[in-house]
């Protein structure tokens, strides 16, 4: 088969990269090693800027299906409990919690829809990059070549290593396990700082009435050198939820808990090369902070389409179109992952988290904004501003 582009893996970035070519007139190939509908081990949080991509691509009225939770509370590690409402005319602030099985179907689907050619069961083993011919990618079933490659797979980015465009391994590790039995409010949401994962941090995201998605992440290299068993952690959540006989004190779970890394390196990896462009988790475009990704996936996705679309309307390769990709990746999310890295690492020490909790429950606006961003609503350089940080001083 012959395209104009190849995509690999339809996950957020890639899916939302083949609609956007696909609609814009390309031919668009959309390889995926799985079948749909596939889970994806995630939270679910699926912020205010991806639903607005999600309103984009005429998918609004379907995602008004799911979960808007309006509280979120943020348990600090001395125990302290910080509620914060979601304002009345923003009611999606703190974004859906849409399961991962159904919008990756959607978004797939989506990209189906405006003309894409999706091939399911398709692992790509192999990828060839001639300068002058185009690329070739295969799988054991299929052949694909292409003017242009995109290189949406994910986190473990088996494809995007092969091309040595990522050279480092993924930086975070979570965890997540869907539970029912959840007592609470549907609407409320939980983001735990506890003492033994930080600088991470657990969740309780409902997902409907009675069923929630729960988890734990933290920084991968803990994990390695054995000071965090994530399982354990996840454990002792659960368990700590059922012995104070809160939300989850009847909760069972329904299935395993199940890992998967996290890549918020952007930045240390290419994130183009000839013929060749990478979106999403491949990027490294998670926040180092929220370890939230789906709405950069998608950005990027978008973004990317847009670079393609220039540089196939050229029609010359190497094209500067791919270099212009890049430069804007870094101009829209570089500052931004400078800021979560240094809050990360400042802000998740237990003595501070637990000063901040005093200075946000007499500042309702600083609490809200401090949600806001640790949801991915808005930037975490806004929390390095010089009135905020008097704020958080004073
Ligand atoms: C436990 C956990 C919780 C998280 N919670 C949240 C959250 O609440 N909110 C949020 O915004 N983000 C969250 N994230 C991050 C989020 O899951 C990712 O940022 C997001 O999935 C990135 O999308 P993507 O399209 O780049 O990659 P993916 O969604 O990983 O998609 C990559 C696709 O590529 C396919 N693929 C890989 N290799 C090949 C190959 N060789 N051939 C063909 N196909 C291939 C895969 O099968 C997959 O479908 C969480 C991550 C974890 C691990």
């Amino acid at each position: 088969m012959h395209v104009d582009v190849v995509v690999v893996g339809a996950g957020p970035a890639g899916s939302v990269a083949a609609y956007r070519l696909a609609a814009s007139g390309a031919q668009v190939a959309l390889l995926e090693r799985a079948t749909f509908p596939r889970d994806k081990v995630c939270g679910d949080g699926i912020s205010a800027r991806a639903l607005e991509i999600l309103a984009r691509m005429g998918l609004a009225d379907w995602s008004q299906q799911f979960r808007a939770p309006t509280v979120l509370r943020l348990v600090f590690p001395n125990g302290q409990v910080l509620e914060g409402r979601a304002p009345k005319g923003d009611i999606t602030c703190y974004g859906r919690v849409i399961p991962r099985l159904e919008l990756d179907a959607a978004l797939a689907q989506a990209a189906v829809h405006a003309g894409a050619r999706l091939l399911e069961g398709t692992r790509v083993q192999a990828v060839e990059i001639a300068e002058r011919n185009g690329v070739v990618v295969r799988a054991r079933s299929t052949t694909v070549t292409a003017s242009l490659l995109l290189l949406a797979d994910g986190s473990h980015a088996p494809v995007t290593r092969s091309l040595g465009l990522v050279t480092s391994p993924p930086d975070l590790i979570a965890a997540r396990q869907y539970v029912r039995g959840d007592a609470a409010s549907p609407e409320e949401m939980e983001i735990h700082f506890n003492l033994d994962i930080l600088p991470g941090y657990s969740w309780i995201f409902p997902v409907a009435s009675g069923r929630a998605n729960v988890g734990t992440g933290t920084f991968a290299w803990r994990v390695q050198r054995h000071a965090v068993d994530l399982r354990k952690a996840m454990q002792r959540f659960l368990e700590s939820q059922t012995a104070n006989g809160r939300r989850l004190a009847r909760a069972v779970p329904e299935s395993d808990a199940r890992g998967h890394p996290i890549r918020s390196t952007f930045g240390k990896g290419r994130t183009h090369a000839s013929r060749v462009l990478v979106a999403g988790d491949a990027a490294g475009l998670v926040s180092p902070l929220s370890g939230e990704g789906v709405a950069a996936a998608m950005q990027s996705g978008e973004l990317a389409a847009r670079h393609i679309l220039t540089a196939l309307e050229n029609g010359a390769f190497p094209s500067p179109a791919l270099t212009a990709y890049s430069r804007e990746l870094r101009r829209r999310y570089a500052a931004d992952w400078r800021a979560a890295r240094f809050l990360q690492r400042a802000l998740f020490a237990p003595q501070l988290l637990n000063h901040v909790y005093t200075r946000l429950q007499r500042d309702a606006n600083l609490a809200l904004l401090f949600g806001r961003v640790i949801l991915g609503y808005q930037s975490p350089r806004l929390l390095l501003h010089p009135r905020v940080l008097l704020r958080f001083l004073l």
